[in-house]
């Protein structure tokens, strides 16, 4: 009797929750699913702002478990810390997590799907723990809600991006470099804080200036978009820094930055740098910082049975969840086609952003382009329409456990793109 292929999914946030569903749907019982995380939730990530905003601590809405999903599908879960990847041996070294004093364990597989995100590197930046802020987990979104609901005196808010270190490897497919990982969160945040403000009678986009170690900030919007969102910014009152550099330091009353100039701000609202995990760095498949290098199908090309969607993977730039999203279909259909020996057609990745933002008020930015990698399509909208489809896509994604239908992710892009907002 012919064994059943073993598939390793490290990771189970977006990129790994989707993926293990995709798997299931696409293979059945063909092949044995195992999924490793540390944790046994989602955190929602996008929508914390929101909930923020609302006074709501994210961590009561925005956390949700997934196992019942796992469970029904028949793939098996494991909380533990992943600690190494043995390539040549196939297997992965692993210790639960459950309770401490666990000793190490390791699982074997056939193939490894690698969705285990980054680290974001708020711990390289002098003076976050006890100045900054940011939104990119639960405990620090509450933290900024109990900070603008009891400590905010009006002062000024600064919101932008530490210096993104992009991998290189001549191995990886040629995509253009990103000096920030992903400068649609404070564009996003710029907008919906500067609506809080006015609400609350704080102040309005005056308060804010957005900053970035770039020549531009969102460069990866594409010029067309970017020609249409910067007057626009700068028109309702923004301050707008670019060509920072990066962080050097954060202190009570503002921000030194590397090119040797400060902001002074009251809340400093900060994106570090995304770097690869460490146990990921100085393997034999990631590229010269540690991300996970893949063709456009998602494999790697020294080890073909290793695979990467989302955060980790090193064309995932810049580090958004659509287009970990793409990744997840692309890797399922691949993974399928050679365990079924089918040869269903795969169109390799194309990269894009895809990206829906709150502007608060029920209002929200739709952008879908592909200008930055060399395409032609640069569509931004501003409505409700947008609005709805960021918190339509979060309940599809927790009422389906991740397994967004086939149709789900074009049937927003035809919304956003035709739609009158
Ligand atoms: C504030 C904010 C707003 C955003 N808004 C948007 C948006 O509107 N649209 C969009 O597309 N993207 C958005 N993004 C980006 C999006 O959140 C990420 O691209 C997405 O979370 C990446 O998913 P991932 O599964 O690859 O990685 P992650 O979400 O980081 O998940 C990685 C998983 O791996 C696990 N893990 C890591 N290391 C280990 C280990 N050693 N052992 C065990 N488990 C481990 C973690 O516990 C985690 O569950 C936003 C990001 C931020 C910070």
């Amino acid at each position: 009797m012919e064994t059943k292929k073993k598939i390793l999914v490290l990771g189970c946030n977006f990129a790994g929750l989707t993926i293990s569903r995709y798997l299931h749907k696409e293979l059945g019982h063909a092949a044995e699913i195992t999924i490793i995380d540390r944790k046994n939730y989602i955190n929602f990530i996008p929508n914390i702002p929101i909930e923020v905003f609302n006074n709501h601590n994210p961590a009561n809405t925005m956390e949700f478990q997934f196992q019942k999903f796992l469970k029904s599908d028949g793939s098996e879960f494991i909380q533990a810390e992943i600690e190494h990847i043995d390539a040549d041996e196939k297997k992965v070294l692993f210790t639960p997590n459950e309770r401490s004093g666990s000793s190490q364990e390791f699982i074997n597989y056939d193939y490894l799907v690698i969705a285990v995100g980054c680290k974001l590197a708020f711990d390289k930046i002098e003076g976050f723990g006890e100045f900054g802020h940011t939104f990119s987990d639960t405990f620090y979104g509450n933290e900024v809600r109990k900070y603008l609901y009891n400590d905010y005196k009006g002062g000024h808010i600064a919101i932008g991006c530490d210096r993104f270190i992009q991998g290189q490897s001549p191995k990886s497919p040629k995509i253009p470099t990103a000096l920030a990982a992903c400068e649609g969160p404070p564009v996003e945040l710029a907008f919906s804080l500067a609506d809080w403000l006015e609400k609350h009678k704080k102040g309005n986009a005056k308060n804010i200036t957005l900053f970035t170690p770039a020549e531009v900030i969102a460069e990866d919007a594409g010029k067309t978009i970017l020609d249409q969102l910067l007057p626009m910014v700068s028109g309702m009152g923004y301050g707008y820094k670019n060509n920072t550099v990066g962080i050097k330091r954060i202190y009570k009353d503002g921000i030194d930055f590397k090119d040797g100039t400060s902001l002074e701000a009251e809340m400093k609202i900060i994106f570090p740098n995304w770097e690869p995990h460490s146990f990921l760095k100085g393997l034999p498949f990631v590229d010269d910082q540690g991300f996970v290098i893949t063709d456009l199908y998602m494999r790697n090309p020294d080890y073909p049975e290793i695979f990467a969607v989302g955060d980790a993977a090193a064309v995932t730039v810049p580090k958004l969840g659509s287009l970990g999203h793409m990744e997840c279909e692309i890797a399922s259909k691949v993974l399928a086609n050679e365990i079924l020996g089918i040869s269903e057609t795969i169109d390799p990745l194309h990269p894009m952003v895809v990206c829906f933002g709150d502007m608060g008020n029920y209002k929200g930015f739709y952008m879908h382009t592909d200008e930055w990698w060399g395409g032609d399509i640069s569509i931004l909208k501003m409505g409700y329409t947008p609005y709805l489809l960021k918190m339509g896509f979060k309940t599809m994604y927790q009422t389906l456990g991740g397994k967004v239908p086939s149709w789900g992710m074009p049937l927003s892009e035809l919304i956003g793109d035709h739609t009158i907002i």
